[in-house]
């Protein structure tokens, strides 16, 4: 005959249900409750518990029984001379019919949790072939355990062993995630602070150096433009820092208004020419003739075009050209913004989208900036339901896509 056969089809049926609930639940206090639920019905038993093996201590700890009290979650149970230990030590199931003739027997749990063990079936939980911890059934109400009860609760444990292992993954990753977001909560604190601090004294710095440089000899007024220089590419980088705490989780409100983005990007465009013009790069601008509207926070698209177009200027090289383009498409409107400069390798097009991600070695690195630009940018389109991608051009540069709603937000 085999094992198999030894189980009535109730129980298997049953076993197929309790896979199903198992699979669903990842709260692992839920889950070792059910498991002794279960185990107890299953074995016609009154009471189960269960035991987990402590990684790091290589002891068993009490997680769950019948009767828990508060003060025997955690108790060590040690691995040698004690029936838990046993089972898991050998890896196999275990019945004694009368605890009290068992050496391994500690009756101090019984009395912690006033229930009085006569009887116990244990046997070890598995994940995958790895033993994990040990599941018993305590008192058969009639009788003594059977060979049926042994692979019943043997099966009940290798299927609990995989969901409690599951669930403790599930718990681990919640605490990491925790601890990822509080550190990342820390960070952009810090940033927003460092930017508002810095914000002051450059201004100090910008003001003071623009009068000097009006009241400076020829000579003098060189190296003071050095200085001028220095210090509004600083005020661009904590630009950046300030926007990026406007994109702090939470913090976004949509100031949306109707506006024309033909006449918007003109704006935009006309007020950056500065920088290219010093690096004697062309701006072609490519707007339709007619109007636009689109409902959006207007300073918000303006940080994202900026940052685009920022971009353009920095990674293409003194004489290069950019190119803006505005059209639509279907039920959206499309911004483009297109360089000939040193392009992004291809493995890098989705990346470069994230905080701090930059394709040029920190060591080595040739351009100013952090890293923030296209991450706000993505953060604010996305504010607006819309889309940013960017594409390879050939043969060299590359092209930034932005796809906004035409139709106002409902
Ligand atoms: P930053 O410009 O401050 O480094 P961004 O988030 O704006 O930060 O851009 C991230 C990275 O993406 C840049 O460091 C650069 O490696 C790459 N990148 C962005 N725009 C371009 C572009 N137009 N051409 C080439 N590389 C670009």
């Amino acid at each position: 005959m085999s094992t198999a056969s030894l189980i009535s089809h109730g129980k298997l049926a049953r076993m197929v249900e309790i896979s199903r609930v198992l699979n669903s639940k990842s709260d692992i206090d839920d889950l070792l409750t059910y498991i002794i639920r279960e185990a107890a019905a299953l074995t016609e038993s009154e009471a189960a518990s269960i035991l987990l093996l402590d990684r790091k201590t290589r002891q068993l700890r009490f997680k769950a029984a019948s009767q828990m009290q508060p003060e025997m979650i955690d108790m060590p149970v040690p691995l040698s001379n004690s029936i838990a230990g046993a089972i898991i030590t050998n890896n196999r199931p275990l019945i004694i019919d009368d605890v009290g003739k068992d050496p391994r027997w500690n009756p101090d749990v019984s009395q912690a949790i006033e229930f009085r063990t006569r009887s116990i079936l244990g046997v070890p939980m598995h994940d995958m072939d790895r033993p994990v911890g040990v599941l018993e059934a305590l008192n058969k109400q009639e009788g003594n355990f059977t060979y049926e009860d042994v692979e019943t609760l043997a099966i009940l444990a290798d299927l609990a062993g995989v969901a409690v292992e599951r669930a403790r993954l599930i718990e681990e990753l919640r605490q990491a995630n925790t601890e990822l977001n509080e550190l990342d909560q820390t960070k952009s604190s810090f940033i927003a602070l460092a930017s508002h601090e810095l914000r002051t004294p450059l201004s100090v710095i910008l003001g003071y150096v623009s009068f000097l440089r009006d009241e400076a000899t020829l000579e003098t007024a060189e190296q003071l433009d050095y200085v001028m220089t220095a210090a509004i590419r600083l005020r661009s980088l904590i630009q950046d820092m300030l926007n990026f705490q406007y994109t702090a989780a939470g913090e976004n409100k949509l100031n949306l208004k109707q506006v024309d983005c033909v006449e918007m990007l003109q704006e935009i465009v006309d007020s950056r020419d500065e920088t290219a013009i010093a690096k004697q790069q062309s701006i072609t601008i490519n707007l339709p003739a007619a109007k636009i509207p689109v409902f959006v926070d207007m300073g918000m698209i303006e940080v994202v075009i900026n940052n685009l177009l920022g971009n353009a200027i920095k990674f293409t090289p003194q004489g290069g050209h950019i190119e803006i383009a505005l059209s639509t498409k279907a039920d959206e409107v499309w911004f483009t913004v297109s360089d000939d400069g040193i392009g992004i390798p291809s493995d890098k097009l989705e990346r470069i989208f994230t905080r701090f991600y930059q394709v040029e070695d920190h060591m080595r690195r040739h351009y100013e900036g952090m890293g923030l630009g296209l991450a706000i940018a993505k953060e604010l389109v996305e504010l607006h339901h819309g889309r940013i991608w960017v594409e390879n051009k050939q043969p060299k540069g590359s092209k930034f896509f932005v796809a906004l709603p035409l139709a106002p937000p409902t």
